[in-house]
């Protein structure tokens, strides 16, 4: 069995923009760009980056819940890209996704226990007796009341709400989870809790999981590797533990929002000039360029690769090698 659960390669998503009386094609808003990731077993990566920058379309390739346009995407051995719905089916019970708005992730009408244990209808995996055990089991795993199970979604807090998401997902013990930003929308006192519960989940049923949120706080806690994305391509790669030795300047400008908890620890904030550009016209060469204060004449021509620069380091820059100087690492060693 191989190491690698997830291997998506080359992928690449438009959208068409119609328009005119006969609604025409004008233009394409690129959400996806030749992106390649891997995920082993049992691993967790994060996946971060502004909005808007293509994180959820990717998540929603993953899921075939929308096709590509061009790249490869291999789950579990198989390569899933252009599969049919009807021998996806199977496959999907080990795919699996926690949204991040849980109220309109559920649907009203269904009592809690139907919404859980809907996965194992659909999928005829139980009858009716074990269905109803096993999603009294996972209420008490995700931390819920066994009474839970006749109440209705509004009838709970958003975190009850993204708990009985989370039991949604895991109820098929699937291999891999896409957790799309799934505490964004939560108080910042429940966060921890759901961030401990999906940790939890994820040892006790040898879950895989491509985390995305915006938040690069959050994914460093959970993350075993952090892939860094910008208008739609990943600008950086690296292991969560070394964040600070993470050197793209995108990186660095992100790392440098991240709020200090020692008053007296001084960190220079790095504030990119000008908003994100359209990804209908993404900016030639580097996509950073415009907004990178490291941009030489090279980065508005020619298109940087995401290679290798240390163990377990990739990122997509021609002077990753300078970079290291401005590195929150070499920062730290300096004082
Ligand atoms: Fe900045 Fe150039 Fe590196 Fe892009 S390639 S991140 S513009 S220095």
């Amino acid at each position: 069995m191989s190491e690698s659960l997830l291997n998506i390669q080359n992928l690449t998503k438009g959208f068409p923009i119609r328009g005119g009386i006969l609604g025409r094609e004008v233009a394409r808003v690129q959400a996806v760009r030749g992106v390649d990731i891997s995920i082993d077993r049992g691993e967790v990566l994060g996946l971060v980056g502004e909005s808007g920058c293509g994180k959820s379309t990717l998540g929603m390739l993953i899921l075939r819940l929308i096709d590509p346009d061009a790249g490869k995407i291999i789950f579990d051995g198989q390569d899933i890209t252009t599969m049919p719905q009807s021998k996806l089916r199977p496959i999907r019970k080990s795919m699996q996704v926690v949204f991040q708005d849980p109220y309109a992730s559920l649907n009203p009408r269904m009592s809690v226990g139907d919404i859980i244990g809907e996965p194992l209808l659909v999928h005829k995996v139980t009858s009716s007796k074990e269905r109803r055990d096993r999603v009294m089991d996972l209420l008490k795993l995700v931390g819920l009341n066994e009474k839970a199970y006749g109440r209705y979604p509004h009838e709970f807090s958003g975190g009850q709400r993204q708990r009985v998401g989370i039991a949604r997902a895991i109820i098929l013990t699937p291999k891999l989870v896409i957790a799309d930003e799934p505490v964004s929308a939560l108080d910042v006192s429940i966060r921890g809790e759901i961030l401990n519960l999906l940790e939890d989940l994820k040892d006790r049923f040898s879950l895989t999981y491509l985390f995305i949120s915006h938040d690069l706080k959050v994914v460093e806690h959970i993350s075993d590797r952090i892939a860094v994305m910008y208008l739609g391509q990943i600008m950086e790669m690296f292991p969560a533990s070394e964040l600070c030795e993470a050197r793209h300047p995108y990186t660095q400008a992100l790392v440098s929002a991240i709020p200090v908890p020692d008053p007296d620890a001084k960190r220079e904030r790095i504030v990119l000039k000008g908003d994100v550009p359209s990804p209908i016209d993404p900016p030639s060469g580097c996509s950073f360029h415009p907004r990178c204060p490291y941009a030489k004449d090279v980065c508005k021509s020619q298109e940087p690769q995401l290679d290798k620069y240390g163990d377990g380091f990739f990122a997509a820059c021609h002077f990753i090698d300078e970079m290291k100087a401005h590195s929150v690492g070499s920062e730290l060693a300096s004082k």
